[in-house]
């Protein structure tokens, strides 16, 4: 005779056969399932007196398939044993709760399955297992219950406000930090609608997230403003949880909701701060990418704020720095300091028009719930780099000054020596050769008598020449000059000169191009001045026998008279031609062998201007120098 019947429903073949040969041996009848839907059948079709029912199947689990054997009667009735590798409390009271008879767990003896089948047997005839099963259930709730406390406890002294609705929004539950917040109490919250938190007047964005939530949808944590009962208005973060129950419906939300009025003031204080700094600030992303401007990089940079979100930082950098730039801001990612952009180099910020401005840039790392960011404060330092070029340009200007002064003084001193060497020179001539000839006339043959006084003409015209000079400047220097300007005839005024230089001039050729009738307007003395220290200059510096040319020409339409003094001398180098003009000033100095002051061509410059006119020279060394005044000439005869 067949003994009960047993099924036993497991996805694992060898389970499966270990229980089946278990039960067998002791006589029962065992029938197999590998899957819910399977056991299902052979409950409906076999009716067996037992059932051993594995919690994990392929398709169902174990608690589907006690439902679904609870609700149809013909199956209703059979006792089923859970057997399961599960050991979470909530499993097991889910299947308590679905009406097991036994609940066993893997790895199981064969004594405890088969008492437990014949248990199951009679559930009521043994009172040893409605005990356990009642034991059981009690402890696991208790312990439940417990749990339930803990969670209850924890919700209710949480930091934060944890407030649970109805999927319509009718709150439910409401903790201490929630009446903290908000100023409600309990009981005055429960059963209001979650919109007695929003300011009147206005959609409630909350409840209709809470609604979404509610119908199931996903919804992410929001931002929003709340009214507290005391009318304040507070900033708060929510975020929403949907509960559901066993079938899935949605029989709740829970909300926690934060306080973030003081992150927001923070934030506001800080874009306030951000939007009114003198500097231009953008904030860039770990890629480059412009995540917020201020006011000032709109006015520096001539863009929109719209038009730079999102751009990469590169646009407001000029086209040359533009490869290497993201290379820089990758190392500086790599080693994030507050410190200054490319020290020591000159960086120059882009325009939205293409102008570029010099720019001072430092950088400071930023780092945000979003990642890495990279605060740039620009400055434009346009005007400050002008002011340290003209500091910089006034400070040379200044040190040039102090050094002329320096070596005006050095000349001067110079000067004074020189002065007295040159006064002393040819006037020891004179008097020596004078004395010479006076003391023994005839003891002397003509040509060497001859020699002689030429030498002393020679010496008394240097004095001359020398003394003219020194008059000259010591005029100059007190500022006594009086000139009248009268129309000269250049060739007269050319040739006195050459006539008074004769003697400097010695076996120099002098060769004139001088029109007949060229005027200046002049005064006569002064030209005269002028004309000897050209004509002695250049026979001066240029060696024996050579050709000194004076040209006169008119120029710039007859306006002005061009007095050119040319000479095939040593010449001066180009970097000192812009000295010989000033006073003192001598090419190479002390080590120059040639009789001078240095005064001459200071007074040609100094007299020529003051009588309208300008001088210009122009020399090339080892082949001549030519010197040119000129001066107004005089209108047309009327
Ligand atoms: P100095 O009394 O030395 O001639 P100047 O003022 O007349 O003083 O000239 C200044 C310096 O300019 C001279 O010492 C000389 O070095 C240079 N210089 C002037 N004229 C000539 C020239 N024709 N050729 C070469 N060097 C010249």
């Amino acid at each position: 005779m067949a003994g009960p019947k047993v099924l036993v429903v497991d996805d694992d073949a060898d389970v499966s056969l270990l229980c089946a040969l278990h039960l067998r041996q002791e006589g029962f009848d065992v029938l197999t399932a590998a899957d819910g839907r399977e056991a299902i059948e052979v409950c409906r079709a076999q009716r067996p007196d037992a059932v051993v029912l594995d919690f994990m199947l392929p398709d169902l689990d174990g608690i589907g398939v006690l439902a679904a054997l609870r609700d149809d009667p013909a199956t209703a009735e059979i006792p089923v044993v859970m057997l399961t590798a599960r050991t979470e409390k909530h499993d097991q009271q889910a299947a308590w709760e679905a009406g097991v008879v036994d609940y066993l767990t893997k790895p199981f003896e064969a004594g405890r399955l088969v008492a437990a089948v014949r248990a199951a047997l009679h559930p009521d005839g043994d009172p040893e297992l409605a005990a356990r099963r009642r034991e059981a259930l009690e402890r696991l709730r208790a312990g439940d219950v417990a749990a339930l406390e803990r969670q209850a406890a924890i919700v209710e002294h949480a930091d934060d406000a944890i407030v649970s609705t109805t999927p319509d929004g009718v709150i439910a539950t409401w903790n201490r930090a929630a009446a903290r917040l908000y100023g409600f109490d309990r009981e005055e919250a429960l059963g209001q609608s979650i919109s007695v938190l929003a300011p009147p007047d206005q959609p409630d964005p909350l409840l209709e997230a809470l609604q979404r939530a509610g119908r199931g949808e996903p919804v992410a944590h929001l931002e929003v403003t709340r009214q507290r009962k005391d009318g304040i208005v507070v900033d708060v973060s929510v975020s929403l949880a949907s509960m559901h129950d066993a079938s899935g419906v949605v029989t709740g939300v829970v909300t926690v909701h934060r306080d973030v009025s003081d992150r927001r003031r923070a934030d506001d204080r800080f874009r306030a701060l951000v939007e009114t700094a003198p500097d231009a600030i953008v904030i860039v992303d770990e890629l480059g990418r412009i995540e917020l401007v201020n006011a000032q990089t709109e006015r520096l940079f001539g863009y929109e704020r719209s038009e730079l979100i999102g751009q990469t930082v590169e646009v407001l950098v000029p086209a040359r720095y533009r490869t290497m730039h993201p290379v820089h801001r990758t190392g500086y990612l790599a080693h994030p300091k507050v410190r200054g952009m490319g020290a020591g180099l000159d960086l120059h910020g882009l325009r939205k028009d293409g102008t570029e401005f010099p720019v001072e840039i430092s950088l400071s790392p930023l780092q945000t719930d979003a990642g890495m960011t990279v605060s740039a404060a620009i400055r434009d330092v346009t005007e400050r780099k002008q002011a340290d070029d003209a500091r910089a340009h006034a400070l040379r200007r200044e040190q040039e000054a102090s050094e002329r002064l320096r070596q005006v003084d050095r000349l001067r001193s110079d000067f004074l020596s020189t002065v007295s060497h040159e006064l002393r020179t040819p006037l020891t001539t004179i008097t020596g050769f004078a004395d010479m000839l006076v003391g023994d006339w005839a003891g002397f043959p003509d040509a060497q008598r001859q020699d002689l006084v030429q030498r002393i003409s020679r010496s008394g015209a240097r004095l001359n020449a020398l003394i003219g000079d020194l008059l000259d400047f010591t005029r100059l220097e007190g500022g006594q000059l009086r000139f009248v300007v009268e129309e000269v005839e250049v060739v007269e005024a050319v040739a006195d000169a050459v006539q008074r230089c004769g003697p400097i001039l010695e076996d120099r050729r002098v060769h004139l191009e001088v029109p007949e009738d060229l005027r200046v307007l002049a005064d006569p003395t002064a030209l005269g001045r002028i004309l000897d220290n050209l004509i002695g200059n250049a026979a001066k510096f240029s060696g024996p026998g050579a050709t000194v040319t004076v040209r006169a020409e008119r120029a710039h339409g007859g306006t002005e008279t061009l007095i050119t003094v040319a000479d095939e001398g040593i010449g001066i180098p180009a970097d000192e031609l812009a000295n010989v003009f000033d006073r003192f000033y001598r090419v190479g100095g002390q080590s120059n062998r040639r009789p001078g002051t240095g005064i001459g061509l200071a007074i040609v410059k100094e007299f020529t201007e003051d009588l309208g006119g300008r001088v210009g020279v122009s020399s090339t060394e080892g082949e001549g120098t030519e010197f040119t005044v000129a001066f107004p000439a005089p209108g047309p005869a009327t």
